[in-house]
């Protein structure tokens, strides 16, 4: 969790463990041991959606961004009203110690469509990486790997356009396009081809190859096998 000036706050409680606060639960969030009077900042750019205070007096905020939506509890006051619009470099919350019965921390609970899991996931670097590629591990979703990777789901998805009828659809292991793919700067011409179809199957128009082959101008219909037009 970051803090004033980027810091870095250790975890004090993790999650998953029995509750210390409530016999015969578990321990549904993350524990950062933030000094009172720590400024807090969302974990991406996102959308205030909640304010509140729980019958114990502890206070929270709640954001959310697509499918994600994550929750700062035993703050000491808001810096944001509802509905406000937050950059990742926004502070929105004091931390403090309200309604918490040791020291002063903020428990950080997120949810994915509404299923709760360990906010560290998050944290977890896009290491697997190769090339464009992003390769899906598991308890990844498309929203999280779109935020980890600092871009919006419908740019992810049209990176990605196998997802867009069910986002939700994806498979450890699956390969996901996180930058776009460098198109090939050459089309080597198949019998049958023409300038409009080699256009429309490397998604271009028909101007953009004619500009990009200035000699092809004067007759766009003379292409030939193995003549390399560029892209
Ligand atoms: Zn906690």
């Amino acid at each position: 969790m970051r803090g004033i000036a980027n810091k870095v706050f250790p975890v004090t409680y993790p999650y998953g463990k029995p509750s210390l606060k409530f016999a015969n639960k578990i321990h549904n969030a993350v524990d950062y041991g933030t000094p009172s009077g720590t400024i807090l900042f969302p974990k991406f750019d996102s959308n205030i959606t909640k304010i509140g205070r729980d019958r114990f007096g502890s206070r929270y905020i709640q954001f959310a961004s697509n499918d994600l939506l994550i929750e700062y509890w035993h703050i000491a006051k808001t810096l944001q009203p509802v509905g406000k619009l937050v950059r990742e470099s926004t502070a929105i919350a004091v931390s403090g110690s309200s309604g918490a019965q040791n020291q002063p921390h903020t428990h950080v609970t997120a949810f994915r469509n509404g299923a709760v899991f360990d906010v560290r996931l998050l944290d977890v670097p896009p290491k697997q990486t190769a090339g464009n590629a992003y390769i899906v591990v598991s308890g990844d979703t498309l929203s999280a790997i779109a935020v980890r990777h600092k871009m919006s789901l419908s740019r992810l998805l049209d990176l990605n356009p196998k997802y867009r009828a069910n986002p939700s659809l994806i498979h450890v292991g699956d390969s996901v396009m996180v930058s776009a793919l460098l198109t090939p700067s050459f089309y080597v011409v198949k019998a049958g081809d023409n300038l409009t179809s080699i256009a429309s199957r490397n998604n271009q128009t028909l101007n953009r190859i004619l500009t990009n082959n200035p000699a092809l101008k004067s007759n766009p219909n003379l292409i030939y096998p193995g003549q390399r037009i560029k892209l």
